[in-house]
């Protein structure tokens, strides 16, 4: 089945740069026949750019199954003699980046739960100065931007100069819809801060589940992610990690062949002039809504005057509930979800305390 006959260095480099790029293989390697047959299935799809194993599985509590370890490197070397596919594995350690380029692996990527810690990202760093090899790194399991920003500098101060990101979603208490709740405003803020940097998302470890790993996907895509890294196995239910989330090659081909991928822009000029009306009728609602909110704040003025003036507190729990209740009804009648009505007011609500605060203490 090897159809590339490019030496793999340039090979991974023109994956690196495909759009969309698609990563994927089982959570775990366990056996050489499950890596090979689910290498050999994803490699017939003809979708799959890169193939991934866990070979060190960080797992949340001990006694669960934590990876075939150095043994299941070769399993992938044949894969990718077998298949052409480059291949790539999770390191959390200076070992680990030894033993997986020992053995040519072609991409690694850092975990969440290495991501948390800078020793760890560190070690990993310097392990990898002045190794050519593209390096992905995953955000951390708890929402800091700042971790996961610090994270990709100790790669970059490395002198590693292909690095990317996985967005897997981040960690919750409790039972939600999501495995690890996607809020995707972080990953659309990492977009902004590194603007060329690869962007993956890795809907498996989001969902936690396989029902909603195509909308997940799709979610990723209409924001504009370059890829998707999913986990795939031959007997899904039966994987030693990982198993409700994970599908056989098949259905994933099925999912992405029903995705609807998006190009960022196009130089269809009918479009673009479109586009550029409807943002300049935008950019002039928004700076009425700025205007209108720095009235507001000048009648909240007022009100701090005389509350001041009469010794009244600034928060009046009452008015506050009659508020937002009204504000409710009459964002639903608007198309305006409760979620934003709530986080709206909580922000037009403060900044307006803090006006008041300022006038009561002047
Ligand atoms: C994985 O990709 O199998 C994995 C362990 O993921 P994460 O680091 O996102 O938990
Ligand atoms: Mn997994």
């Amino acid at each position: 089945m090897q159809t590339e006959t490019k030496p793999m260095k340039d090979l991974i480099q023109e994956k690196w740069n495909k759009r969309p790029l698609i990563i994927s293989g089982p959570c775990s390697a366990e056996t050489e026949e499950q890596v090979i047959e689910t290498a050999t299935r994803l490699a017939k799809t003809g979708k799959i750019d890169i193939l991934r194993a866990g070979i060190w599985k960080p797992r949340t509590k001990p006694g669960l199954f934590e990876g075939i370890g150095v043994k299941g490197l070769p399993w992938l070397v044949q894969a990718k003699k077998i298949t052409g596919l480059p291949i790539t594995v999770e390191v959390a350690t200076a070992k680990h980046v030894e033993d997986a380029l020992s053995f040519g692996v072609d991409m690694l990527w850092v975990g969440a739960r290495t991501t948390v810690n800078p020793f760890s990202v560190q070690e990993v760093a310097d392990a990898l100065r002045g190794v050519d090899v593209p390096v992905l790194i995953k955000n951390p399991i708890n929402p800091d931007l700042e971790l996961w920003s610090g994270g990709i500098e100790r790669l970059q101060k490395a002198g590693l100069k292909q690095v990317g990101m996985i967005h897997r979603g981040f960690s919750n208490y409790g039972n939600t819809e999501y495995r690890n709740a996607p809020m995707w405003h972080l990953p659309i803020e990492m977009k902004r801060r590194f603007p060329e940097m690869l962007l993956i998302c890795d809907p498996s470890h989001i969902s936690g589940r396989r029902d909603i790993l195509q909308s997940v996907s799709q979610k990723s895509i209409d924001l504009g992610f370059d890829g998707i890294m999913i986990e795939s196995h031959i007997d899904p239910d039966n994987a030693w990690s990982d198993a409700k989330q994970q599908i056989t090659p098949e259905r994933l081909a099925e999912i992405l062949d029903a995705l609807t991928w998006r190009s960022e822009t196009t130089d269809k000029q009918e479009f673009l002039t479109a586009l550029a009306t409807l943002r300049e009728q935008i950019n002039h609602v928004d700076d009425e809504l700025l205007l209108l909110l720095s009235n507001r704040m000048k009648i909240a003025d007022k009100i701090g005057q005389y509350k001041k003036d009469n010794n009244i507190t600034i928060l009046q729990t009452n008015r506050w509930n009659e508020l937002l209740e009204r504000a409710f009804k009459k964002g639903e009648g608007l198309g305006l979800s409760k979620e934003f009505v709530e986080k709206y007011y909580d922000a037009v609500h403060l900044e307006s305390i803090n006006h008041q605060n300022k006038i009561m203490n002047s």
